[in-house]
């Protein structure tokens, strides 16, 4: 039978996987498997050219036993209710692993962001807020970028609820703008986690990162940044980069500033000159230490695992791996950090930002990165051992340490009434 990859299975899948190894009875793996709360809302925006159109957008709580929710909100013309379940139950995990006292949350509105006009999109932005404003707030539900979304988006989000309670709230949203309460470091926040883990990870696993080389698949924020850190605070070497257009490759290494401009200037790193072009799957399967999936879910799946030759795999992405591919990697002994782990960078300064907001005290961005290694560099190594014990893979390892951290919180609060 095909590996089946609806989202919320995986994700469920996971769940299953994790409570097994801590022989959580039925009941508890009932809670855990089922989102808290969903809300769908279907609200009329006003286009350029004076006609109405309505749009479908959704806000998931999955657990909030630890704490408020916190999770990005995605426009992509494929979110489906289900992606979203899903996408929120990883953020429940991911703010565990990193110990935030958050539970888990995601949004996502159906539209394609690239055909709408500025304009267009600061409405439906400010009516998605107003939708749903019944269920967010700095102490319940603290939404944050995803896919195609920025610090832009948070600002209108930010403001339009300000309007709402009629005074600012700052804390109700994050990766905002410097000007309006965002934090220093934010932006490059879950590429700099990433290399921090990695950099750990490499470690263990007796890699030096100044001689090994390194293949990122997608070039937007994690991907880019991702592809300069690794190269100027671990020296590690990019050989091959990917985009939705494309990937290229040069064996002595990518100069990932010029990149950048260049895929500024034309839209893409497809042709940047001194590289060859090749696709997308024979970047994943090329022979390099650490391979970066930083781009969508799905991508390495039991069709590629096999041919996966990296020693380590860096998931800046969300569910760039499938549970299959989970099972061939670790047999074949590739050392995967899981994003829940990988990319909680972003969270992290997410988390840090909320802090400084509530407080209005705010840090500088070298305090910024240092509370973020910290953080970084303990949930790896409360974790690793876990994967040492019981012999099992990063991904379960961690799924393990954060569902029982949740566990436990539901335990010591009780089951009311
Ligand atoms: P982004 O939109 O900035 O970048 C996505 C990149 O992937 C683009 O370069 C795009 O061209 C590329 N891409 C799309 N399809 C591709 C394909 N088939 N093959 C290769 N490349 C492809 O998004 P982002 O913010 O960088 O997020 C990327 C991933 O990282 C997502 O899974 C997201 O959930 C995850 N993530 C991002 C953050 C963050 O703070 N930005 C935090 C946690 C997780």
């Amino acid at each position: 039978m095909a590996e089946q990859l609806d989202q919320f299975e995986i994700a469920v899948e996971q769940i299953k996987k994790a409570a097994k190894i801590l022989n959580l009875d039925r009941g508890m793996v009932e809670i855990l498997t089922h989102p808290k709360r969903e809300l769908t809302v279907n609200f009329p925006v006003r286009m350029d050219d004076d006609s109405v159109r309505v749009f479908t957008g959704y806000r998931v709580q999955y657990n909030y036993s630890r704490g408020p929710c916190k999770g990005g909100v995605r426009y992509h013309p494929n979110v489906t209710l289900n992606e979203v379940r899903a996408l929120a139950a990883w953020m429940t995990w991911k703010t565990a692993v990193v110990n935030l006292p958050y539970g888990g949350a995601k949004g996502g509105v159906v539209v394609d962001p690239k055909k709408l006009s500025r304009n267009e999109l600061e409405r439906l932005t400010r009516r998605y807020t107003s939708e749903i404003s019944i269920i967010i707030g700095p102490e319940k539900d603290i939404p944050a970028p995803d896919v195609y979304t920025d610090s832009q988006t948070m600002a209108w989000m930010m403001d339009t609820f300000s309007m709402i309670k009629g005074y600012s709230v700052p804390g109700v949203v994050t990766g905002k703008p410097l000007s309006v309460g965002g934090s220093e470091g934010r932006g490059e926040a879950t590429a700099r986690g990433a290399m921090y883990v990695a950099r750990a990870a490499a470690e263990t696993a007796g890699i030096d990162t100044r001689k090994a080389t390194v293949a990122v698949q997608g070039f937007g924020n994690a991907g880019s940044i991702g592809a300069r850190l690794f190269r100027s605070e671990l020296g590690a070497k990019i050989v091959a980069i990917s985009d939705s257009k494309g990937a290229i490759y040069n064996k002595d290494g990518i100069d990932i500033p010029k990149l950048e401009q260049y895929k500024a200037r034309t839209g893409s790193v497809v042709n940047f000159p001194g590289t060859k072009n090749m696709s997308n799957e024979e970047l994943l399967t090329l022979d390099v230490d650490i391979l970066v999936p930083a781009a969508l879910e799905n991508q390495i799946t039991e069709k590629n695992a096999s041919k996966i030759k990296a020693k380590m795999i860096v998931e800046e992405a969300n569910g760039p791996t499938t549970p299959k591919a989970d099972e061939i990697l670790f047999k074949n002994d590739v050392m995967l950090l899981p994003d829940v782990l990988a990319n909680a960078g972003g969270v992290t300064v997410s988390y840090f930002e909320w802090v400084q907001d509530i407080q209005s005290f705010f840090w500088s961005l070298d305090e910024v990165n240092q509370k973020l290694e910290r953080v970084m560099t303990s949930a790896y190594r409360d974790i690793l051992p876990i994967s040492q014990k019981e012999n099992i893979d990063m991904r379960t390892a961690a799924y393990a340490y954060a569902v029982k951290k949740v566990v436990d919180a539901h335990t010591a609060r009780g089951l009311w009434p």
